[in-house]
């Protein structure tokens, strides 16, 4: 091999990852390359002449000896692991996990085992990593916070440092999130009034593209700031949505032999990821409760404008209702004004034309007798010229009957005419109306009596007023009955009231009619020429009801009409 090759063997063999040992039969270390040197906590010049045995843990040294002396014998190519019960002592005195690949070469007769080892140490941590950072995230009962903490624990034993922080970048601010260490350390930090990340690792942390590692720290000048001599540093950069959130690390102020490898760095880069992504779930989960919040209170706020405005709907309502009542009310009392207007207009034209007729014929008859009378008395015709002034006596007495109706109604308005009870004979009463009519009954009219009074005859009543009302009703049968027709009056009492009943074979009362021959100022289509005011029946209805007493009749057109009048026969004054 030339020099230039064998410079080239050196090189490469220094630059594997690979631990490589040679030893000679008598497990003499020939050879051991930089990366076994260190994994065994050695310089390679130290491990030179040195026996095999200074890297085998005492407790499988026998077992070792045996298992080289069976090889030496029957040398082969072989692989062995901890699963074979191998591992490597430490220079510091601890076991490392490996794995071996055996083989051998002669030289010079001379055989050499050449062992090519792997730190199976790394591989076992990621193991456990994987096992405990499974556990910590799928850890129902804890939140975020204690969930990051407890991966700075397990990044802390895994590292085998002693102190992990989560840190927040805002600006120049280095504000602590999280921290896994003992108290001493944790009050130190959090006393910290603020701290700067220029002041810190994690100012180099943020700008490389990989984390970071440094060892031997306390040697160098950058511990100037840091709050206790730190050996061993290790962080990442912690991204949010592709945005710098802050840092990771892990340190130690103990100097410790461990050396990151590159497994290391991409446990830290997965912590670092995984820490980024809860943040960032967090951080969903939060604003989503804030816009659940949110929302909550813009229904809520909604719910309330509703209520006000339903409330305000209502209270407009029930106004609405009072106006509207109002408005009918009001409606009503316009309508009822009305209606007594058309009433009174009504009467008033219904009167008019009473008058223009009534009051027009025994005006006219007057004039002209007037004017006869006095020609009579000019040419001596005495018998001639009383006969005219009887006639004119005649028109005014009937003229002034009219007037005393109309009187006698506005009398009853007023309240001036009231029930003036006596105590007078039924019997008497009757007589005595019958004598007053036999004037005004027409030629063979004729008044049949019928009485059926029981025990006494006397009432207590308005003598008066029942007098003018029977009156009133027989002039009526006879006005509204031919001449011969009779005329039929029944007076009958009993110890409450007394019944009388006028009854005629007159003209009747239309039916259509017969609804309004109370009303003041009405009457029938069919009263002809009958002379008549439409006054009587209603007078006659006031006087029966200041009696306490009630007035109906029946009546069939052409057949004829009975009024029948019902009235106590002891008028209550109470
Ligand atoms: P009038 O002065 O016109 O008789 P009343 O008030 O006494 O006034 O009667 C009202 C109307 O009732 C009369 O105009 C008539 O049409 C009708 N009437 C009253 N009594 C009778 C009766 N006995 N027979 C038929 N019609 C009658």
């Amino acid at each position: 091999m030339s020099i230039h090759n064998l410079q080239f063997l050196r090189s490469f063999l220094t630059s594997i990852s690979e631990g490589i040992l040679v030893v000679d039969r008598k497990y003499t270390i020939v050879y051991a390359n930089k990366a076994l040197s260190q994994l065994f906590g050695y310089t390679e010049e130290e491990l030179i002449n040195q026996e095999l045995a200074v890297l085998i843990p005492n407790r499988i040294k026998k077992q070792h000896t045996k298992f080289v002396d069976s090889y030496n014998k029957n040398p082969k190519q072989q692989k062995m692991s901890d699963r074979d019960g191998i591992f490597g002592l430490h220079k510091l005195g601890y076991e490392i996990p490996i794995e071996i690949g055996l083989n051998y070469f002669k030289n010079d007769d001379e055989q050499y085992a050449i062992a090519i080892i792997s730190d199976l140490s790394s591989v076992k941590r990621t193991n456990g990593f994987l096992k405990n950072i499974h556990h910590i995230i799928t850890n129902q009962g804890h939140s975020t916070t204690e969930k990051i903490t407890d991966i700075l624990e397990l990044g802390c034993t895994m590292f085998g440092l002693n102190i992990g922080i989560l840190a927040q970048i805002v600006e120049d601010d280095y504000i602590i999130k999280n921290i896994a260490a003992n108290e001493k350390h944790k009050q130190a930090l959090l006393a910290q009034p603020s701290l700067k990340v220029k002041d810190t690792f994690s100012a180099e942390v943020i700008i490389a593209d990989e984390p970071i590692f440094r060892n031997n720290l306390s040697s160098s000048s950058a511990n100037s700031n840091a709050l206790w001599n730190l050996e061993n540093f290790i962080g990442a950069k912690v991204m949010v949505e592709d945005k710098l959130y802050g840092t990771i690390n892990f340190s130690s102020e103990i100097s410790s032999d461990f050396n990151f490898n590159q497994t290391d760095l991409e446990i830290l880069k997965l912590i670092a990821q995984l820490i980024g992504d809860m943040i960032k779930r967090d951080d969903l989960v939060s604003k989503l409760k804030a816009f659940n919040t949110e929302l909550e209170s813009n229904v809520a706020s909604r719910t309330q404008e509703l209520r006000y405005a339903l409330k305000e709907i209502q209270d407009i309502n029930v106004s609405l209702k009072t106006e509207v009542k109002k408005r009918i009310a009001a409606e009503e009392a316009a309508n009822s004004s009305l209606e007594q207007e058309r009433k009174l207009n009504d009467l008033k034209s219904r009167f008019v034309s009473m008058a223009s007729h009534e009051f027009r014929t025994p005006l006219t008859g007057i004039l002209s007798s007037a004017t006869l009378a006095e020609k009579y008395a000019e040419i001596g015709n005495k018998e001639k010229h009383h006969k005219h002034i009887q006639t004119i006596k005649k028109s005014v007495n009937h003229l002034t009957s009219i007037l005393n109706d109309i009187l006698s109604l506005n009398k009853i308005e007023s309240g001036v005419v009231a029930c003036q009870p006596i105590q007078f004979d039924i019997a008497e009463l009757t007589e005595d109306v019958v004598e007053s009519m036999k004037t005004i009954l027409k030629a063979n009219q004729t008044l049949v009596v019928n009485k059926n009074i029981d025990g006494e005859p006397t009432v207590f009543q308005d003598e008066k007023l029942l007098h003018r009302a029977l009156i009133n009703l027989i002039s009526n049968a006879s006005k509204y009955s031919d001449e011969g027709k009779p005329i039929v009056l029944n007076v009958s009492k009993d110890s409450t009231n007394i019944i009388i009943q006028v009854k005629d074979s007159g003209v009747g009362i239309p039916l259509e009619d017969q609804q309004n021959i109370f009303t003041r100022f009405f009457r029938a289509s069919n009263s002809g020429n009958v002379q008549g005011t439409g006054l009587g029946l209603n007078i006659t209805k006031n006087y029966i009801e200041l009696m306490q007493g009630s007035i109906s009749f029946e009546s069939e057109p052409e057949l004829g009409s009975t009024f029948t009048l019902k009235i106590p026969t002891n008028y209550n004054e109470e």
